[in-house]
């Protein structure tokens, strides 16, 4: 047995999204000598404060990436069908490239449906049943901005994939899934594990890449872990328990300090100490989310070429 001491190595996903965020606003400048500016539509229905800040973010980067962005903000009170007008009126915009419509939107509204309005060609989250079946049967589209992300960790990382024994655990349309399909597409041997699992860890420690996308704080524990194996942490769980917080990070002085100014502190869906066994992870935070941003900027870039006929790879 190899007993030998291993550092992992840790995924810098702020890293990784500053070159794809520099790499976005090359290709922006090439398109604007052509006469193109990329826009990116925003709608943001009523005023919760968490949806406010990630909106204000999107918009922000537009901005330094030289990409034009408009963000709408109806009421809370707006209708279905109000929503389905804007949404349209966007979709026949030549300036409007891609259409985002931030999550949750009030329980009244009929999410799917307005999912479903987006066209195709906008749609930069990837959650449009056409895009998905693009993504399925390995087209050109637009893929889910989290999943796109956790390849490019990869890709940039130098990590192998093809052959790779992929365990994904959560199978939500957002991320496990999507992330499942790309790492078929990558010719990884992919399972998808679920709630309804038998015996999960002895699915997760035969893991090569193990990509937790649950929603549970630490749940990915050191013993279901194959030593030496890729962790790749989709989880945001925010914890506000302080024996919490001492049961994942016992004696950090650093998450200590950070629970007593903030009251919580951000936990990924992997326990730390499973991070010591791993031979690569991404962090929470710092890691996978620090993707998803710079795909959405990607992906709005992309819209703008596939929509003219320019080939995505064309940079
Ligand atoms: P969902 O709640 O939609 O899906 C969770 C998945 O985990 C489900 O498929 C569920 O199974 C599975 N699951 C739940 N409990 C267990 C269990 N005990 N054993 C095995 N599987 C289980 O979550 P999301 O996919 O939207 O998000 C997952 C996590 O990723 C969350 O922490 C979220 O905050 C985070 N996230 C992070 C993003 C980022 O940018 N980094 C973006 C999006 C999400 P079943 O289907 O059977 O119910």
């Amino acid at each position: 047995m190899d007993e030998m001491k291993r550092t992992p190595t840790i995924l810098d996903g702020i890293a990784i999204a500053s070159q794809i965020k520099a790499e976005v606003a090359t290709e922006v400048q090439a398109l604007v000598t052509r006469g193109i500016t990329p826009g990116l539509a925003v709608i943001l229905v009523g005023e919760s404060p968490a949806s406010q800040i990630y909106v204000r973010t999107k918009v922000k980067t537009c901005g330094e990436l030289g990409i034009f962005s408009e963000m709408i903000t109806p009421p809370e009170s707006i209708t279905t069908d109000e929503m389905l007008v804007l949404v349209s009126a966007l979709n026949a915009r030549e300036d409007i490239d891609g259409i985002l419509i931030q999550l949750p939107l009030p329980k009244h509204v009929d999410t799917k449906r307005l999912l479903e309005a987006v066209a195709p060609d906008k749609d930069v989250d990837g959650f449009h049943p056409v895009n998905v079946g693009r993504l399925q049967s390995g087209q050109p589209g637009l893929a889910p901005c989290t999943p796109a992300g956790i390849i490019e960790i990869l890709r940039r990382s130098g990590l192998p994939v093809a052959g790779q024994n992929a365990v994904v655990v959560g199978r939500s349309d957002i991320v496990g899934k999507p992330t499942a399909v790309m790492l078929l597409n990558a010719s990884a041997t992919v399972t998808v594990c679920h709630s309804r699992t038998v015996d999960l860890g002895s699915f997760t420690r035969e893991a090569d890449l193990l990509v937790a996308a649950i929603g549970r704080a630490g749940f990915v524990t050191a013993d279901m872990v194959k030593p030496g194996a890729t962790l790749i942490d989709v989880g945001i769980n925010r914890v506000t328990d302080a024996a919490d917080v001492e049961k994942f990070f016992p004696g950090d002085p650093n998450r200590a300090a950070a629970f007593a100014k903030r009251g919580s502190v951000v936990v990924g869906d992997i326990h730390p100490a499973a991070f010591a066994v791993s031979g690569a992870y991404t962090p929470v935070p710092g890691g996978v989310g620090a993707l998803t941003i710079a795909m959405l900027m990607q992906n709005t870039v992309t819209a703008a070429k596939l929509r003219r006929g320019i080939s995505p790879g064309n940079k």
